[in-house]
């Protein structure tokens, strides 16, 4: 395990690291211990401006680089990361405070499985080709890499969420201006050395770390940086998208969600009820997709309730690093603050903490950000606690009566990123499924990705679609030729 205490995050520009021009360096914290561990380059307009002329620099090559080359680059990165499984496993728990076994079975695989399915899918992306019958006509579409991407991530899913964006960028041709969380930026900085030994060429990929308000912002800013692929909070979501439309960037917009996890009588109840503690607490709830309000039909809803305590009850909140723990701690103590301040605010709208609510001391690591799974039955969707975005591990459980009902309640929020329905009626799936306001639905299940699939939010949940073609398609300009022949 790296246990170093005062590792240095540099940038990783045109190929190398470097400090940043200014020599601001930010403090990087322990969530486990609440220790700081090393210190974080805060790049500012300049380091971005060099960055940028790289990449730029970088684009004439690699964006007619043949397609089986740019693959067999990306395939190589894959191999590299999952060559380096558990050394990113440990600094990626260390860095967020998620246990060693989840970014071990989920982060860092995943990390891997996004280079390899975007080194694939461009081998497989086509364009389109439209006959213009009787007009003697060919038309033909184009898609031409836009030249320079910026992509920011953000902390909870570090190394998964920001190659999730690098991949489809590269492989279809353009270079890229990356900037990891500065809450989270450890994984993102080993990811420079192995895109250096997977022969990707120098100033493709610029990896820059700093606040979002100096270095995030100078990305927004660069006007040669065309396109900008953000997943975040939704605040500055609504930022970003000010401060992008009138340069006229293009933009995708991946961001908070307050989903709903649907269940009926008719369920599979143990399979339901094993997911159901996953999809409330697996991150320690930090997870956009975690399904934080729980509606139960109500003949089912007291046998719900107890058992999802007792269950909930016996999950271990402990050190990242130790087998036992199915949660570890919060990513920093401001977020910690805030979702507690949320448990505290429950009396006052009718909630009843069922379970959980307090701050959990471990032995050694008493100034760790850990805190218990928590439960809170609510008496309407309109309170606060089933309206804004929590991002902790904290969920409500209210009953419900009819489909209509719980539909209302499952819209009635200004997020809209995915649902859980627990049913085995095909019809209600369908009607379910065709109303529900959300960019995906899961059916008797949890956060199962098949990266083909279009994955993103409506309302304030996000704006455009990632995965597949969908992220090739924004990584790309179509351009429409039209050949008219005799
Ligand atoms: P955040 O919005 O605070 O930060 C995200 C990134 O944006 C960070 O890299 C940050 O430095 C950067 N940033 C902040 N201000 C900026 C600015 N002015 N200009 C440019 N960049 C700026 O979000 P967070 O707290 O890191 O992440 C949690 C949020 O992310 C939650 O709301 C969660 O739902 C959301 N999220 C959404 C998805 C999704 O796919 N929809 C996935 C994961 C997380």
């Amino acid at each position: 395990m790296n246990t170093q205490d005062n590792i240095i995050i540099q940038n990783y520009s045109n190929g190398s690291y470097k400090n940043p021009q200014s020599n601001a360096w930010i403090d990087n914290y322990e969530p486990a211990s609440g220790k700081v561990y090393g210190k974080i380059a805060n790049s500012n307009a300049q380091d971005i401006q060099e960055a940028t002329a790289f990449a730029k620099a970088a684009f004439t090559t690699w964006s007619t680089t043949t397609i089986d080359e740019r693959s067999r680059i990306l395939l190589k990165i894959a191999d590299g990361i999952e060559n380096r499984l558990q050394e990113l496993a440990e600094a990626e728990s260390r860095d967020n405070g998620k246990p060693v076994s989840l970014a071990k079975n989920v982060d860092i695989p995943r990390a891997a499985s996004n280079f390899r399915f975007f080194g694939h899918a461009i081998t497989q992306f086509a364009s389109e080709s439209h006959e213009s019958v009787g007009l003697q006509a060919i038309n033909f579409t184009l898609r031409k890499p836009i030249g320079v991407v910026g992509c920011i991530s953000p902390w909870n899913l570090p190394l998964y969420l920001f190659t999730w964006k690098i991949a489809p960028a590269i492989a279809a041709g353009n270079c890229v201006i990356a900037k990891p969380s500065e809450v989270t930026p450890m994984t993102a900085f080993l990811l420079g050395e192995i895109c250096t030994e997977a022969g990707l060429p120098p100033g493709v990929l610029n990896i820059m770390h700093g606040l979002g308000t100096t270095t995030g912002q100078a990305i927004l800013e660069h006007p040669e940086i065309k396109a900008i692929s953000f997943t975040g909070g939704t605040k500055t979501g609504e930022h970003i998208a000010r401060t992008c439309a009138p340069k006229f960037k293009k933009l995708s917009l991946e961001l908070g969600g307050k989903n709903p996890n649907i269940i009926f009588t008719d369920c599979d109840y143990d399979l339901m009820l094993n997911t159901t503690i996953r999809s409330s607490f697996a991150n320690q709830g930090q997870i956009c997709l975690c399904g934080s309000r729980i509606f139960v039909e109500r003949p089912l809803y007291e046998k719900f309730k107890k058992d999802f305590i007792t269950r909930v009850k016996g999950l271990t909140v402990a050190h990242p690093a130790s087998a036992k723990a199915k949660l570890g701690a919060l990513v920093s103590k401001s977020h910690l603050e805030k979702v507690q301040s949320y448990i505290a605010q429950a009396p006052e709208e009718g909630g009843i903490i069922l379970c959980g609510g307090n701050q959990v001391i471990v032995e050694g690591y008493e100034n760790g950000y850990y805190l218990e799974p928590t439960v809170i039955e609510v008496q309407s969707n309109s309170c606060k606690l089933n309206q804004e975005e929590i991002f902790g591990p904290v969920v409500t459980i209210m009953p419900f009566d009819t489909e209509e009902d719980v539909l209302s309640y499952a819209n009635d929020v200004t997020y809209g990123l995915s649902a859980t329905l627990w049913t085995k009626d095909i019809d209600r799936t369908m009607r379910m499924s065709n109303t529900l306001q959300a960019g995906i639905v899961w059916v008797n299940t949890w956060m199962m990705r098949d990266l083909r699939t279009p994955f993103g939010g409506v309302k304030a949940s996000g704006v455009g679609r990632e995965g597949g073609f969908e992220a090739l398609r924004f990584c790309t300009e179509p351009k429409n030729v039209c050949i008219k022949y005799t």
